[in-house]
């Protein structure tokens, strides 16, 4: 049968189990002040990718037969395709001839990154990428048509941020060089396989 305690012994319990709770998170707290961070002082600092990181797209428009396998592969019908006529593959160039490529667009405020779209493509012209931050001001910037971008040489768009930095941040302008470049991303991962 508990026993009853009364209100002075009521009032100290309480002061007793908020100082001990107190107590208890300021531990954790100082452990955590001194052990090493891991989080990076991001855009200053470069991210390390895993292996397999899925990244916004990068896409080859000159390899692309407008098939359209990999917009039915894509589980939120996010890949936007249209042609003038049938494309196909130029086995002496390694190119896609016939038809114009129209539109090739991906919009990403639907799309998961799940990298389905990638792995029917029968050209292997559609990749996933290693930049992640696609952050606009407005709809319809989410929506990167990549035929467009193909025209200014590029594979993948440079984000806002990366504009907006290059100047300052080493790394970010090297990365927008690349881009600029019109090369892919490296298949590597910048940090081991665990
Ligand atoms: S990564 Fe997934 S969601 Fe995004 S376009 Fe490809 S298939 Fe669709
Ligand atoms: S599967 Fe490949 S070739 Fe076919 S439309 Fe998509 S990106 Fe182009």
């Amino acid at each position: 049968m508990p026993t009853a305690t009364s209100p002075a012994e009521g009032y100290f319990r309480n002061i007793y189990d908020t100082i001990k709770s107190i107590a208890i998170g300021m531990r954790i707290t100082l452990r955590y002040c001194f052990s090493k961070s891991v989080t990076i002082h991001y855009p200053f600092e470069k991210l390390a990718f895993a292996p397999r990181y899925r990244g916004i797209h990068e896409f080859e428009a000159d390899k692309c037969i407008a098939c359209d396998m990999c917009a039915k592969a894509c589980p939120v019908d996010c890949i936007y395709i249209d042609k003038s006529a049938p494309r196909k593959i130029d086995k002496k160039t390694g190119k896609a001839t016939g038809g114009e490529l129209l539109r090739y667009a991906i919009d990403y405020q639907k799309c998961m990154f799940c990298a389905l779209c990638t792995e029917p493509c029968p050209t292997d012209c559609i990749h996933m990428g290693k930049n992640h931050d696609l952050s606009s001001y407005t709809r319809q910037e989410m929506v990167v048509e990549f035929h467009e971008i193909d025209a200014q040489g590029l594979r993948t768009p440079v984000p806002l941020w990366m504009q907006r930095n290059a100047a300052s941040i080493p790394w970010v302008a090297a990365e927008k060089e690349r881009i600029e470049k019109g090369e892919l991303a490296t298949k590597e991962a910048d940090i081991p396989a665990v």
